[in-house]
């Protein structure tokens, strides 16, 4: 804190630990909840069968969500005001993280939705501004980017533009007319997610999506004329791809392959997060992989960051889980 000057980040990375509940089919299954929140910001493991002293019993944060809370009290005290600050020109990323099936998708798109509809409401509270809401999304499979908004497959090229930093080429902008538009873009992309896949969860736990909204506004009194100042800023929806793939070592060929890329990008993400976390001034390495790179002015700076831990609390998953609240730990 001593070493903290002109310039250093004020705001800490805000973590928040969501429980979700036993599934129907994990019930079915015999499965046991091994993990309970006891209060606000504890979560307790409770198999009396552990093994070991190295295993914490509890583990603390500034706030943790259990299996019954709704998305919307999460939105609301974790992610509307970061997301919200879009419109005062404010860059934020909303990660979730988590292994395979805790939790992520349902999550994030909770929140997406959530906070798409906020702003629309602010926009139409605000006429004395004029505001445009631009909408895209990528998803980064194998360190390749594509366009979940083209149904042109390519790769998507990342270039490093002097004024604006790592840019999409040629990603698919398209602006928001409203909420029925919003809801057909999110169709397409989930469409897009599936092409050519059998299992969509196979995909979707090695890759990473990136929604981004940027909403632009000036004031009307000044459109068109010289003093017009424009704001523009934009927030990031981020789904990553399952954390267990930044621990497993994947067996053999393309599977290895990609196994290596998600752990770069799961990876790098987490050390550019662990040295945000303590202010650091130094280099941080976000040229290590495509994920880090296309989200570094959403990251750091005066841009506003939460992630969204997701967890299990089936016993079988009880070392993801743990991995899940390391990681958590070191970000806050
Ligand atoms: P992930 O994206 O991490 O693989 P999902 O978001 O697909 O996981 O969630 C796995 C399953 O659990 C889905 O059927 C989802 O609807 C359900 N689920 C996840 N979180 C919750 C929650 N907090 N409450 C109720 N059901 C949930
Ligand atoms: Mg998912």
């Amino acid at each position: 804190e001593k070493m903290q000057g002109m310039g250093a980040r004020e705001e800490k990375i805000l973590v928040l630990v969501r429980l979700r509940p036993l599934s129907e089919k994990e019930a079915v299954a015999n499965e046991v909840a091994d993990w309970e929140c006891i209060n606000d910001t504890t979560i307790l493991y409770r198999n009396t069968l552990r093994e070991g002293s190295t295993f914490p019993y509890t583990y603390t944060f500034d706030r943790v969500y259990r299996g019954d809370c709704s998305t919307r009290e999460v939105y609301e005290e974790g992610a509307r005001g970061l997301a919200l600050s879009v419109v005062n020109g404010i860059n934020s990323s909303i990660f979730a993280y988590g292994q395979t099936s805790s939790g992520k998708t349902y999550t994030m798109n909770g929140i997406t939705e959530l906070t798409v509809a906020d702003i629309f409401d602010y926009v139409h509270k605000h006429e004395e501004r004029a505001f445009v809401l631009k909408f895209s999304a990528i998803e980064i499979y194998n360190e390749v980017v594509r366009d979940l908004l083209s149904t042109d497959s390519t790769s998507l090229r990342l270039l490093d533009d002097p004024e604006r930093g790592t840019i999409v080429e040629k990603v698919t902008e398209e602006t928001l007319r409203d909420w029925n538009h919003f809801n057909e873009l999110v169709s397409i992309c989930e469409a897009q997610r599936q092409i050519g896949e059998t299992l969509l969860n196979e995909r979707s736990s090695r890759s990473h999506q990136i929604l981004k909204l940027t909403v632009e506004s000036s004031a009307r009194e000044f459109l068109g004329k010289d003093n017009s100042t424009t704001l523009s800023a934009s927030v990031n929806f981020v789904d990553l791809a399952g954390s267990e793939r930044a621990s497993q070592a994947l067996s053999a060929g393309t599977r290895l392959k990609e196994g290596c890329h998600i752990n770069r990008s799961l990876l790098t993400l987490g050390t550019v997060i662990r040295k945000l976390s303590k202010g650091r001034h130094g280099h941080i390495n976000y040229r290590d992989s495509k994920l880090t790179r296309i989200l570094q002015p959403a990251l750091g700076g005066n841009a506003r960051t939460a992630i969204i831990c997701t967890l299990s609390p089936a016993r079988s998953h009880v070392e993801q889980t743990r991995n899940t609240l390391l990681f958590a730990c070191c970000a806050k």
